[in-house]
């Protein structure tokens, strides 16, 4: 016999209903949001469910529990192509940054994996004593609990692929899986990584053979095919690390699509079809609603259920001279500034 579930699936998704705002799209709410302990503890679920239990229940939609509520509520989420257009349009952080590392994971086998690498074309690429200074150190560094010796984190894949594409204009979106200065090896330096399109993952090696010194400009010779002439997706590189940080602090200034425009004069040249620096509108949206959501102090949870949100924020103390009045069925909310109030008092 097969062990009988511990909540029927009408119990389920009665239960579901009642919290369906936060379930009202595609994004879970994260792993330690208060939601699933709520749900965990409803009086109707009389302890049958762990907080673990309810998480996985929910977000495996095990035997369609949430599509169901979500149906009974009205609410259509289309999965499959919001994961797609994220995947394209560099919006999964988590993915980019797995795949754009910044770490030297010390695999030494990675070296003879590419070592055919030479067979391929040599690209020269200049960095500016400036820009290495800013890339790499030589004191040890502490990021994710390890220590690092070399390139900084979060910092110089962005560099060194910047530079690539400003010098050689190739259609690759190179991201990189290490990046590592040994100083005593066989090369001073040697970076590892690959183009992002699918259709090309063009492996792309750059070594500094001899140590830099302390003045003039370094070079990094990299070993990768030519796709200067080839057809190749119009692929971005992944908008992460300090370059993220740049371009939201430039978005503060500017909308997104004349950001896009300036970014085009500086990057595309007569006869490219495109950069990987000249990001799409999609990211650009997504990074620049971080740093509003960073700015006004909104927490996720608030995004998933704006009455709720609202509510709170009328027992709060901050809006207490800007939320004059709100009320349910239907649901409105009196609002002004304080000065507006205070003309309107008048
Ligand atoms: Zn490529």
């Amino acid at each position: 016999m097969p062990p009988v579930a511990a909540v029927p699936v009408d119990l389920a998704v009665k239960v579901l209903k009642k919290y369906i705002a936060h379930f009202a799209n595609d994004e879970f709410p994260q792993w330690k949001s208060e939601i699933w302990k709520k749900i965990a503890n409803d009086p109707e679920l009389e302890g049958k469910w762990s907080i673990g239990s309810v998480r996985t229940n929910v977000r495996e939609d095990r035997r369609g529990i949430l599509s169901e509520a979500r149906r009974q509520c009205g609410i259509t989420v289309n999965i499959i192509s919001n994961k797609k257009s994220n995947v394209n349009e560099n919006c999964d952080i988590s993915k980019e940054s797995h795949e754009d590392c910044d770490e030297d994971n010390l695999n030494e086998e990675s070296d003879s994996e590419n070592d055919d690498i030479h067979k391929h074309e040599r690209f020269t690429v200049e960095i500016s004593r400036d820009l290495w200074n800013e890339i790499h150190s030589l004191e040890p560094l502490v990021y994710k609990g390890r220590k690092y010796v070399g390139f900084k984190p979060k910092v110089w894949t962005n560099a060194v692929s910047n530079a690539f594409w400003k010098q050689h204009h190739l259609k690759c979106a190179f991201v990189f899986k290490r990046g590592r200065i040994t100083q005593h090896g066989r090369s001073y330096a040697t970076i590892i990584g690959r183009c992002r399109a699918k259709d090309c993952h063009n492996p792309v090696k750059g070594i500094i053979k001899d140590c830099p010194g302390e003045v003039g400009p370094v070079y990094i010779e990299m070993f990768c095919r030519d796709t200067r002439f080839v057809k190749h997706e119009d692929v971005k590189r992944p908008l992460n690390g300090t370059e993220r940080l740049k371009v939201q602090a430039e978005l503060l200034k500017t909308h997104a699509s004349a950001w896009r425009k300036e970014k085009a004069k500086d990057n595309i040249d007569p006869g490219d079809t495109g950069s990987p620096f000249v990001y799409n509108l999609n990211t650009l949206h997504q990074a620049k609603k971080e740093t509003n959501i960073k700015k006004l102090g909104i927490k996720t949870d608030d995004m998933r259920d704006m009455i709720l949100a609202i509510r709170n924020m009328y027992v709060d103390p901050s809006y207490v001279n800007s939320i004059l009045a709100i009320g349910d069925t239907p649901f409105y909310v009196f609002y002004a500034t304080p000065t507006a109030i205070y003309f309107l008092n008048l």
